[in-house]
Protein backbone atom coordinates (compact mmCIF):
# COMPACT_ATOMS: atom_id res chain seq x y z
CA UNK A 1 0.00 0.00 0.00
CA UNK A 2 3.00 2.85 0.23
CA UNK A 3 4.03 1.55 -2.89
CA UNK A 4 1.08 1.95 -5.00
CA UNK A 5 -1.96 4.76 -5.02
CA UNK A 6 -4.56 2.06 -3.86
CA UNK A 7 -5.44 -1.99 -3.43
CA UNK A 8 -7.79 -4.17 -3.49
CA UNK A 9 -8.52 -6.46 -0.51
CA UNK A 10 -7.67 -9.29 -3.67
CA UNK A 11 -4.42 -7.37 -4.41
CA UNK A 12 -3.37 -7.30 -0.48
CA UNK A 13 -4.09 -11.11 -0.23
CA UNK A 14 -2.23 -12.26 -3.66
CA UNK A 15 1.15 -9.74 -1.94
CA UNK A 16 0.87 -10.60 1.37
CA UNK A 17 0.02 -14.60 1.39
CA UNK A 18 -2.61 -13.75 4.19
CA UNK A 19 -5.50 -16.24 4.66
CA UNK A 20 -8.84 -13.97 3.99
CA UNK A 21 -10.13 -14.47 7.46
CA UNK A 22 -6.99 -12.64 8.63
CA UNK A 23 -6.41 -10.23 6.29
CA UNK A 24 -10.28 -9.27 6.96
CA UNK A 25 -9.46 -8.92 10.45
CA UNK A 26 -6.09 -7.12 10.26
CA UNK A 27 -8.11 -4.44 7.83
CA UNK A 28 -10.79 -3.79 10.16
CA UNK A 29 -8.06 -2.88 12.74
CA UNK A 30 -6.47 -0.87 10.46
CA UNK A 31 -9.77 1.01 9.26
CA UNK A 32 -10.56 1.58 12.41
CA UNK A 33 -7.81 2.95 13.63
CA UNK A 34 -7.94 5.13 10.18
CA UNK A 35 -4.80 3.92 9.18
CA UNK A 36 -5.92 2.60 5.78
CA UNK A 37 -8.90 4.30 4.06
CA UNK A 38 -11.48 3.03 1.55
CA UNK A 39 -11.57 5.23 -1.38
CA UNK A 40 -13.77 4.25 -3.67
CA UNK A 41 -14.61 0.74 -5.28
CA UNK A 42 -14.26 -0.86 -8.01
CA UNK A 43 -16.90 -2.37 -9.93
CA UNK A 44 -16.59 -6.32 -10.43
CA UNK A 45 -17.61 -8.33 -13.27
CA UNK A 46 -19.65 -10.56 -10.65
CA UNK A 47 -21.23 -10.10 -7.14
CA UNK A 48 -20.06 -7.24 -5.06
CA UNK A 49 -17.88 -4.21 -5.98
CA UNK A 50 -13.75 -4.21 -4.59
CA UNK A 51 -13.75 -1.63 -2.11
CA UNK A 52 -10.61 0.37 -3.03
CA UNK A 53 -8.54 1.01 0.23
CA UNK A 54 -5.46 3.44 0.06
CA UNK A 55 -2.52 4.11 3.18
CA UNK A 56 -3.76 7.50 4.79
CA UNK A 57 -0.67 9.84 4.10
CA UNK A 58 -1.66 11.99 7.20
CA UNK A 59 -1.74 8.87 9.77
CA UNK A 60 1.51 9.85 10.84
CA UNK A 61 4.53 12.36 9.84
CA UNK A 62 8.65 12.50 10.49
CA UNK A 63 10.96 15.67 10.62
CA UNK A 64 13.22 14.35 7.89
CA UNK A 65 16.94 16.34 7.85
CA UNK A 66 19.59 16.47 5.01
CA UNK A 67 22.78 17.42 6.36
CA UNK A 68 24.69 16.57 3.25
CA UNK A 69 22.96 19.88 1.98
CA UNK A 70 24.29 23.05 2.25
CA UNK A 71 22.53 24.85 4.18
CA UNK A 72 20.90 22.04 6.16
CA UNK A 73 17.27 21.00 4.80
CA UNK A 74 14.93 20.39 7.07
CA UNK A 75 10.97 18.88 6.29
CA UNK A 76 8.04 17.86 7.22
CA UNK A 77 7.00 14.60 5.59
CA UNK A 78 3.96 12.54 6.28
CA UNK A 79 3.84 8.86 5.81
CA UNK A 80 4.03 9.11 1.95
CA UNK A 81 7.34 11.14 2.14
CA UNK A 82 5.21 13.98 0.65
CA UNK A 83 6.80 17.14 1.89
CA UNK A 84 4.50 19.71 4.13
CA UNK A 85 6.82 22.01 5.48
CA UNK A 86 10.23 23.23 5.22
CA UNK A 87 13.23 24.99 6.82
CA UNK A 88 16.86 25.74 6.23
CA UNK A 89 19.51 26.53 8.50
CA UNK A 90 23.06 26.36 9.36
CA UNK A 91 26.47 27.71 8.08
CA UNK A 92 28.66 25.63 6.09
CA UNK A 93 31.78 27.36 6.90
CA UNK A 94 31.52 26.19 10.46
CA UNK A 95 31.76 22.86 12.47
CA UNK A 96 27.66 21.70 12.84
CA UNK A 97 26.40 21.27 16.24
CA UNK A 98 23.85 19.39 17.34
CA UNK A 99 22.05 22.27 18.79
CA UNK A 100 21.82 23.35 15.20
CA UNK A 101 19.49 20.17 14.38
CA UNK A 102 17.79 20.76 17.39
CA UNK A 103 16.67 24.16 16.60
CA UNK A 104 16.18 23.15 12.72
CA UNK A 105 13.66 20.56 14.37
CA UNK A 106 11.80 23.28 16.30
CA UNK A 107 11.67 25.43 13.78
CA UNK A 108 10.30 23.15 10.98
CA UNK A 109 7.77 21.31 13.54
CA UNK A 110 6.46 25.53 14.46
CA UNK A 111 3.58 25.34 11.86
CA UNK A 112 2.09 22.60 12.48
CA UNK A 113 -1.21 22.31 14.50
CA UNK A 114 -0.80 20.48 18.34
CA UNK A 115 -2.71 16.85 16.55
CA UNK A 116 0.00 17.03 13.61
CA UNK A 117 2.55 17.32 16.06
CA UNK A 118 1.45 14.27 17.71
CA UNK A 119 1.21 12.93 14.95
CA UNK A 120 5.09 13.19 14.21
CA UNK A 121 6.30 9.60 14.62
CA UNK A 122 10.21 10.01 14.58
CA UNK A 123 13.09 11.90 12.97
CA UNK A 124 15.32 10.83 10.01
CA UNK A 125 18.50 12.18 9.47
CA UNK A 126 20.46 11.98 6.45
CA UNK A 127 24.07 12.26 6.83
CA UNK A 128 27.56 12.48 4.81
CA UNK A 129 30.75 11.00 6.28
CA UNK A 130 31.98 7.96 7.22
CA UNK A 131 31.03 5.99 10.41
CA UNK A 132 33.29 3.92 12.36
CA UNK A 133 32.54 0.56 14.19
CA UNK A 134 31.65 2.67 17.89
CA UNK A 135 29.22 4.75 15.43
CA UNK A 136 31.51 7.67 15.50
CA UNK A 137 31.11 10.21 12.00
CA UNK A 138 33.72 11.72 10.09
CA UNK A 139 32.60 14.52 7.96
CA UNK A 140 35.21 17.02 6.05
CA UNK A 141 32.23 18.87 4.97
CA UNK A 142 30.34 18.93 8.97
CA UNK A 143 33.65 19.49 10.34
CA UNK A 144 33.52 16.17 12.45
CA UNK A 145 36.24 13.86 13.69
CA UNK A 146 35.19 10.63 14.91
CA UNK A 147 32.38 12.60 16.18
CA UNK A 148 29.48 10.38 18.07
CA UNK A 149 26.53 11.79 16.20
CA UNK A 150 24.25 9.03 16.70
CA UNK A 151 24.49 9.62 20.43
CA UNK A 152 24.68 13.37 21.07
CA UNK A 153 21.82 13.81 18.24
CA UNK A 154 19.70 11.60 20.61
CA UNK A 155 20.18 13.15 24.00
CA UNK A 156 19.23 17.11 22.01
CA UNK A 157 15.37 15.21 20.43
CA UNK A 158 12.75 14.07 22.56
CA UNK A 159 11.56 11.69 19.74
CA UNK A 160 13.03 8.02 18.07
CA UNK A 161 16.56 9.18 15.89
CA UNK A 162 17.06 7.07 12.75
CA UNK A 163 20.29 8.15 11.01
CA UNK A 164 21.38 6.75 7.57
CA UNK A 165 24.23 7.75 5.14
CA UNK A 166 23.86 9.88 1.85
CA UNK A 167 24.37 7.16 -0.40
CA UNK A 168 21.78 4.48 1.61
CA UNK A 169 19.14 7.53 1.83
CA UNK A 170 19.34 8.28 -2.01
CA UNK A 171 19.29 5.13 -3.19
CA UNK A 172 15.98 4.73 -1.26
CA UNK A 173 14.28 7.74 -2.37
CA UNK A 174 15.12 6.61 -5.80
CA UNK A 175 14.02 2.72 -5.02
CA UNK A 176 10.69 4.01 -3.42
CA UNK A 177 9.57 7.19 -5.77
CA UNK A 178 12.18 7.58 -8.50
CA UNK A 179 13.88 6.19 -11.40
CA UNK A 180 14.71 2.33 -9.69
CA UNK A 181 11.23 2.23 -8.95
CA UNK A 182 10.48 -1.06 -7.33
CA UNK A 183 14.01 -2.20 -8.26
CA UNK A 184 15.08 -5.14 -6.28
CA UNK A 185 18.71 -4.53 -8.47
CA UNK A 186 20.00 -1.38 -8.43
CA UNK A 187 23.09 0.93 -7.37
CA UNK A 188 23.43 4.50 -7.05
CA UNK A 189 25.88 6.30 -7.81
CA UNK A 190 26.73 9.85 -6.46
CA UNK A 191 29.50 11.59 -8.37
CA UNK A 192 29.66 15.26 -6.67
CA UNK A 193 32.12 16.34 -3.25
CA UNK A 194 33.04 12.96 -3.73
CA UNK A 195 32.37 9.76 -5.53
CA UNK A 196 30.07 7.08 -3.74
CA UNK A 197 26.69 5.58 -3.05
CA UNK A 198 25.24 2.51 -2.40
CA UNK A 199 24.06 -0.76 -3.53
CA UNK A 200 20.66 -2.50 -3.12
CA UNK A 201 21.15 -6.33 -4.66
CA UNK A 202 17.91 -8.86 -4.51
CA UNK A 203 15.98 -5.72 -2.96
CA UNK A 204 18.58 -5.85 0.50
CA UNK A 205 21.32 -2.99 0.91
CA UNK A 206 24.98 -4.74 0.11
CA UNK A 207 27.06 -4.08 3.60
CA UNK A 208 30.22 -5.23 4.31
CA UNK A 209 31.91 -4.62 7.40
CA UNK A 210 31.75 -1.32 7.64
CA UNK A 211 30.50 1.34 5.02
CA UNK A 212 31.45 0.26 1.19
CA UNK A 213 33.46 2.57 -0.30
CA UNK A 214 33.05 2.14 -3.98
CA UNK A 215 34.43 5.55 -5.24
CA UNK A 216 37.66 4.54 -4.35
CA UNK A 217 38.24 1.41 -6.77
CA UNK A 218 41.41 2.27 -8.41
CA UNK A 219 40.92 2.90 -12.26
CA UNK A 220 44.17 4.31 -13.31
CA UNK A 221 47.10 2.59 -11.72
CA UNK A 222 49.84 4.56 -11.58
CA UNK A 223 48.03 7.99 -12.09
CA UNK A 224 49.18 11.59 -10.25
CA UNK A 225 46.24 11.58 -9.15
CA UNK A 226 46.27 11.73 -5.26
CA UNK A 227 43.48 10.87 -3.45
CA UNK A 228 41.77 11.90 0.38
CA UNK A 229 41.64 8.45 1.31
CA UNK A 230 45.36 8.29 0.60
CA UNK A 231 46.03 6.30 -2.54
CA UNK A 232 45.97 7.60 -6.35
CA UNK A 233 44.11 7.22 -9.02
CA UNK A 234 40.55 6.27 -7.40
CA UNK A 235 37.37 6.54 -9.44
CA UNK A 236 36.79 9.71 -6.52
CA UNK A 237 40.39 11.22 -7.43
CA UNK A 238 39.90 11.77 -11.04
CA UNK A 239 36.19 11.78 -11.25
CA UNK A 240 35.14 13.90 -8.10
CA UNK A 241 34.03 17.50 -9.05
CA UNK A 242 36.78 19.43 -7.49
CA UNK A 243 39.37 16.97 -8.72
CA UNK A 244 37.37 17.92 -12.26
CA UNK A 245 38.02 20.94 -11.54
CA UNK A 246 41.27 20.72 -10.24
CA UNK A 247 42.86 18.97 -13.76
CA UNK A 248 41.30 21.41 -16.15
CA UNK A 249 42.90 24.48 -13.54
CA UNK A 250 46.43 22.16 -14.25
CA UNK A 251 46.13 21.92 -17.87
CA UNK A 252 45.23 25.59 -18.99
CA UNK A 253 48.15 25.87 -16.77
CA UNK A 254 47.17 27.45 -13.32
CA UNK A 255 48.06 24.01 -11.69
CA UNK A 256 47.60 24.69 -7.95
CA UNK A 257 45.48 28.02 -8.42
CA UNK A 258 42.41 27.72 -7.19
CA UNK A 259 39.55 30.09 -8.89
CA UNK A 260 36.66 29.57 -6.35
CA UNK A 261 34.19 30.90 -8.96
CA UNK A 262 35.11 28.08 -11.28
CA UNK A 263 32.62 25.32 -10.71
CA UNK A 264 32.47 21.39 -12.44
CA UNK A 265 29.68 22.26 -13.95
CA UNK A 266 31.47 25.26 -15.93
CA UNK A 267 34.13 22.84 -16.79
CA UNK A 268 31.53 21.05 -18.42
CA UNK A 269 29.87 24.27 -20.25
CA UNK A 270 33.58 24.62 -21.63
CA UNK A 271 33.39 20.88 -23.14
CA UNK A 272 29.87 21.28 -24.82
CA UNK A 273 31.53 24.25 -26.57
CA UNK A 274 34.48 22.41 -27.39
CA UNK A 275 36.77 23.66 -25.79
CA UNK A 276 39.07 20.53 -25.53
CA UNK A 277 41.15 20.61 -22.10
CA UNK A 278 37.50 20.68 -21.06
CA UNK A 279 36.60 17.98 -23.06
CA UNK A 280 39.91 16.27 -21.99
CA UNK A 281 39.25 16.28 -18.47
CA UNK A 282 35.37 15.73 -18.95
CA UNK A 283 36.17 12.33 -20.69
CA UNK A 284 38.71 11.10 -18.20
CA UNK A 285 36.38 11.60 -15.49
CA UNK A 286 33.45 9.41 -17.72
CA UNK A 287 36.52 6.80 -18.30
CA UNK A 288 37.22 6.60 -14.99
CA UNK A 289 33.41 6.35 -13.56
CA UNK A 290 32.85 3.58 -16.24
CA UNK A 291 35.25 1.71 -15.60
CA UNK A 292 34.35 1.77 -12.17
CA UNK A 293 30.74 0.64 -12.99
CA UNK A 294 31.94 -1.76 -15.03
CA UNK A 295 33.39 -3.93 -11.86
CA UNK A 296 29.77 -3.09 -10.13
CA UNK A 297 28.37 -4.46 -12.78
CA UNK A 298 30.11 -7.60 -12.98
CA UNK A 299 29.79 -8.16 -9.68
CA UNK A 300 26.47 -7.45 -8.42
CA UNK A 301 24.61 -7.38 -12.01
CA UNK A 302 22.30 -4.55 -11.36
CA UNK A 303 19.46 -3.79 -13.46
CA UNK A 304 19.68 0.21 -13.36
CA UNK A 305 22.60 2.65 -12.27
CA UNK A 306 21.08 6.10 -10.98
CA UNK A 307 23.49 8.75 -11.57
CA UNK A 308 23.18 11.95 -9.06
CA UNK A 309 25.19 14.86 -8.30
CA UNK A 310 26.81 16.95 -11.23
CA UNK A 311 25.52 14.78 -14.24
CA UNK A 312 22.08 16.07 -12.89
CA UNK A 313 21.81 19.12 -15.35
CA UNK A 314 24.27 17.77 -17.88
CA UNK A 315 22.57 14.27 -18.32
CA UNK A 316 22.79 14.82 -21.68
CA UNK A 317 25.71 15.29 -22.26
CA UNK A 318 27.39 13.14 -20.38
CA UNK A 319 25.45 10.26 -19.88
CA UNK A 320 25.85 8.87 -23.43
CA UNK A 321 29.33 8.97 -23.19
CA UNK A 322 28.71 7.23 -19.60
CA UNK A 323 26.98 4.28 -20.94
CA UNK A 324 29.23 3.92 -24.01
CA UNK A 325 31.94 3.52 -21.52
CA UNK A 326 30.57 1.18 -19.57
CA UNK A 327 29.35 -0.78 -22.45
CA UNK A 328 32.77 -1.22 -23.57
CA UNK A 329 34.12 -2.76 -20.71
CA UNK A 330 31.25 -4.45 -19.34
CA UNK A 331 29.46 -5.76 -22.59
CA UNK A 332 28.31 -9.34 -21.40
CA UNK A 333 26.17 -7.29 -18.98
CA UNK A 334 25.63 -4.32 -19.86
CA UNK A 335 23.27 -5.30 -22.78
CA UNK A 336 19.97 -5.14 -20.40
CA UNK A 337 21.32 -2.61 -17.76
CA UNK A 338 20.43 1.03 -17.73
CA UNK A 339 21.91 4.19 -16.64
CA UNK A 340 19.42 6.65 -15.70
CA UNK A 341 19.58 10.04 -13.78
CA UNK A 342 18.24 10.01 -10.96
CA UNK A 343 14.48 11.99 -10.86
CA UNK A 344 13.78 12.54 -7.17
CA UNK A 345 16.05 16.28 -7.40
CA UNK A 346 17.22 18.53 -4.77
CA UNK A 347 14.80 16.55 -2.39
CA UNK A 348 16.56 13.40 -2.70
CA UNK A 349 18.25 13.75 0.88
CA UNK A 350 14.78 14.36 2.86
CA UNK A 351 12.84 11.96 0.53
CA UNK A 352 15.06 9.55 1.06
CA UNK A 353 15.57 9.77 4.73
CA UNK A 354 11.42 9.57 4.85
CA UNK A 355 11.78 6.57 3.25
CA UNK A 356 14.22 5.45 5.88
CA UNK A 357 12.20 6.06 8.49
CA UNK A 358 8.81 4.66 6.96
CA UNK A 359 10.90 1.24 7.14
CA UNK A 360 12.23 1.90 10.62
CA UNK A 361 8.64 2.22 11.87
CA UNK A 362 7.48 -0.77 10.53
CA UNK A 363 10.76 -2.92 12.18
CA UNK A 364 9.89 -1.46 15.31
CA UNK A 365 6.70 -2.58 17.55
CA UNK A 366 6.40 0.45 19.67
CA UNK A 367 6.17 2.64 16.93
CA UNK A 368 4.03 0.16 14.50
CA UNK A 369 1.81 0.27 17.58
CA UNK A 370 1.52 4.19 18.16
CA UNK A 371 1.22 4.48 14.37
CA UNK A 372 -1.95 1.73 14.39
CA UNK A 373 -3.56 2.34 17.39
CA UNK A 374 -6.76 3.95 17.37
CA UNK A 375 -7.07 8.24 17.64
CA UNK A 376 -8.33 10.72 16.01
CA UNK A 377 -6.60 11.28 12.29
CA UNK A 378 -6.11 13.91 9.88
CA UNK A 379 -7.58 14.13 6.88
CA UNK A 380 -5.81 13.48 3.50
CA UNK A 381 -4.70 16.89 2.11
CA UNK A 382 -3.80 16.00 -1.27
CA UNK A 383 -4.63 12.70 -3.59
CA UNK A 384 -1.37 10.29 -3.98
ZN1 LIG B 1 40.44 7.26 -2.93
Amino acid sequence: MYRQPTATRAEILEATGLNPASLSHCLKRLIDAGLVLRVGELEAKAGRPADLLRLNSEAGYFVVVDLEASPIRFAVSNLLGEIRSRWEEGDPAKAMEVSVIKRGVDMVCSPLSAQEREAVLAISICRPGLVDAEGRVTSVNLGWDRFPFGEKVREVLDKPVFVENAGRSYLLAEHWFGAAAGVRDCIFVEVGKGVGGAIFSRGEFFQGRTQAEFGHITVEPGAPDLCKCGKAGCMEAIASASNVVRQYLDRVGRPGQSVPSLTVNDVIDRARRGDPHALAVTDRAVRALGLGLSYLSAIFNPEVFVVGGYFLGSEDFLLPRLRAELAMHAREWSGSCRVVPCATGSDIGLRGAAALAFYRVLEDPDLLRRLSEPRMRLAPKTRH
